[in-house]
């Protein structure tokens, strides 16, 4: 399928398109027993292009156990639904999303675990995009999911403080990972898997452009 990118053994990235050249991804770690996934995608997703990939796998559906969501937006929590309807799935979500996310059946917060397939996750609270916006980190295998809290040079995006979204970028540069897994294609990288030096000069190719908007934000202020 020309539409899944398989990051390593276990883990696979399934890209649902959202226009020409642009698209969301929906992250499954595939374990012994039970599989995990970190967003949904829309409606359609599940159905079109996440389940038809566990039953190639020769996998049942509902060997899905958990599903954490990176933050409240449509793409990211579209397809809870049919998820849970078909899986059995806990839904997880920061507390502060979980009023949004009226289909996330339980709350994380920084520093809580998560297991995923046969994989180990800690989360890490990264407001910025959205107050309630985490990334998670296999410290083990060094793996770095980052929904849309690091989002290159759209700067629209960057809904919250600049300085609170840039200071969550620098919580992201003392995690030491190999491979990190954005949501969608963000530039300057134009992929949403990088690896190695990728995954630092992508967090700090967003800081800089957060930087700018404060400095110009300061400058339009009259502040000195
Ligand atoms: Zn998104």
């Amino acid at each position: 399928m020309d539409n899944v990118e398989i990051v390593s053994d276990d883990l696979y990235v399934v890209k649902q398109e959202m226009r020409p050249g642009w698209y969301c991804c929906v992250t499954l770690v595939f374990g012994e027993k039970n599989i995990g996934v970190v967003d949904t995608g829309y409606e359609n997703t599940p159905l079109d292009r996440v389940f038809p990939l566990i039953l190639e796998k020769g996998r049942r559906l509902d060997d899905v156990n958990l599903i954490v969501n990176t933050h409240r937006d449509g793409d990211h929590v579209r397809g809870n639904a049919v998820f849970k309807e078909r899986t059995g799935a806990t839904i997880a979500i920061h507390e502060l999303e979980q009023e949004a996310v009226p289909t996330a059946d339980a709350k994380l917060r920084d520093g809580d675990q998560v297991r995923l397939g046969d994989r180990s996750f800690t989360v890490i609270h990264t407001p910025g995009h959205r107050p309630g916006s985490i990334c998670l980190i296999d410290p083990v295998g060094k793996t770095l999911i980052v929904g849309d809290s690091v989002c290159g040079e759209r700067e629209d995006l960057i809904r919250m403080d600049k300085e609170v979204y840039i200071a969550s970028l620098r919580k992201l540069l003392q995690v030491e990972a190999d491979t990190m897994i954005m949501s969608h294609p963000f530039q300057p990288a134009g992929k949403s898997t990088l690896v190695g030096g990728e995954v630092n000069e992508m967090i700090r190719a967003s800081i800089e452009v957060a930087k700018k908007l404060v400095c110009s934000s300061k400058a339009g202020t009259g502040a000195k």
